[in-house]
């Protein structure tokens, strides 16, 4: 029996986004890469094709389809070869609108998420702060009620679409301290007060802009708060199974196609007269990997089962999945790069291009360290951990 059991409608959707990143991304990888950026246009492009509102309602424009569709979105943009606008692109579909989507009121969605689901306003996640990424609840940039407005003051760090984005899903304290002190605010990018530093110089993913923000001052509208005041942290934590989720799938893909291309560069490739694909060594190391990688996609996709199914199991597994393919992704890439011998360390291969960010995969939405801590947390036995 297969696992997943793909129909015809998820076959459908994965060869619309197959043609999207065939003909928008995979040729225009390098020239974005080497220019730092990837256009805003192909934000837009992928909202008229209805790639930014998946599991979304059709009330926002979305398709309301579930995490297999996401699954398949992601598994097929990361075949372009371009991961930093992949993650842009994720983060308008996912990371930053899916709270607005999930506890925003109508006039928030009206106002923000729909035209983000069309792709003519770019959204960012504003949640990493100079201070602290991992602990959340500790976050300091502060949002205090003044009349009908709140004033934001603060700064956020390593910001994904943040030199681009109209507006940032706002992780601020209007509280005491600790978790029930966190909201989100959806603030505008064009508000007094407002500030972008220069974008981030990131060793990979360099089409996309990452930014450190500054909040001096900043007013916002109160009714742009999402959701409840104090509950923003259970947002946060919340899309971060969905986060986790698109980040497994996105590993694996990028796994798949490094694995592929080196087992056809070993297939070529001769030493001492031979195929380095015939040498025994290499047979068993490739063997390892194929057999983790497998196992790597099957996690995943037990996860999207649970998301799907709404199984409280879902936020363990998909923790599991983020975890394994980021130490999967570390280790298959760095022995692809070798296989590949001095090839492996051009600028030109994409394999060596995969090695040069490939701690990273163990970094965004919630360190390897965080995965192991929240593993532990749910499966060791009361008391221990
Ligand atoms: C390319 C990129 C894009 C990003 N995009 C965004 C974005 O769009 N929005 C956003 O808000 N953030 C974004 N981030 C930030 C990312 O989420 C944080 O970097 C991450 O959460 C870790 O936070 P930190 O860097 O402050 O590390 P820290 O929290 O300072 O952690 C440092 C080290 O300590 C470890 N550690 C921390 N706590 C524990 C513990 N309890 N036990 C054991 N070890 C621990 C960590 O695992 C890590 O190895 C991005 C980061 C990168 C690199």
């Amino acid at each position: 029996m297969s696992f997943p059991r793909w129909t015809e409608e998820h076959e459908a959707f994965r060869q619309t986004v197959r043609r999207f990143t065939r003909d928008e991304i995979l040729p225009n990888a390098e020239q974005w890469q080497q220019q730092g950026r990837f256009p805003d246009e192909l934000i837009r492009k992928a909202g008229d094709l209805g790639l930014l509102g998946v599991r979304y309602s059709a009330r926002w424009g979305g398709s309301e389809l579930d995490y297999w569709y996401t699954v398949i979105l992601v598994e097929e943009l990361a075949r372009g070869r371009d991961m930093g606008s992949v993650v842009g692109l994720l983060v308008q579909c996912e990371m930053a609108t899916g709270i607005i989507h999930a506890h925003g009121s109508d006039q928030l969605r009206d106002q923000w998420l729909l035209p983000a689901i069309k792709g003519e306003k770019i959204a960012a996640l504003g949640v990493s702060e100079p201070g602290g990424g991992s602990d959340v609840a500790a976050l300091t940039t502060s949002a205090v009620a003044d009349g009908d407005d709140y004033i934001i003051n603060g700064s956020k760090i390593f910001i994904s679409n943040g030199v681009r984005a109209d507006f940032v899903t706002l992780a601020v304290r209007t509280g005491g301290p600790g978790p029930r002190g966190v909201s989100i605010l959806v603030c505008p990018t064009d508000s007094p007060g407002y500030q972008v530093g220069s974008p981030l110089e990131k060793v990979d993913l360099h089409s996309g802009d990452t930014a450190e923000l500054f909040f001096d001052n900043v007013r916002v509208p109160r009714r742009y708060l999402v959701g409840e005041e104090g509950a923003g942290f259970g947002y946060i934590m919340q899309a971060f199974q969905g986060e986790r989720l698109v980040l497994s799938a996105m590993m694996n893909s990028l796994c798949r196609d490094v694995l592929e291309e080196t087992l056809d560069y070993m297939a070529q490739r001769k030493a001492f007269g031979r195929p380095l694909a015939s040498m025994q060594v290499w047979r068993h190391r490739m063997a390892d990997l194929m057999t983790r990688l497998e196992a790597s996609e099957l996690l995943s996709y037990r996860a999207a089962e649970e998301l799907c199914e709404g199984d409280p199991q879902g936020e363990t597994t998909v923790s599991m999945a983020k975890l394994y393919g980021a130490e999967l992704t570390r280790d298959l890439v760095l022995e692809c790069a070798q296989a590949h011998g001095g090839y492996g360390f051009m600028k030109e291969n994409y394999v060596a291009r995969c090695a040069r960010g490939v701690q990273n995969w163990g970094v965004g939405a919630g360190t390897s360290e965080i995965m192991r801590e929240i593993i532990a947390k749910r499966r060791m036995p009361a008391g221990v951990a």
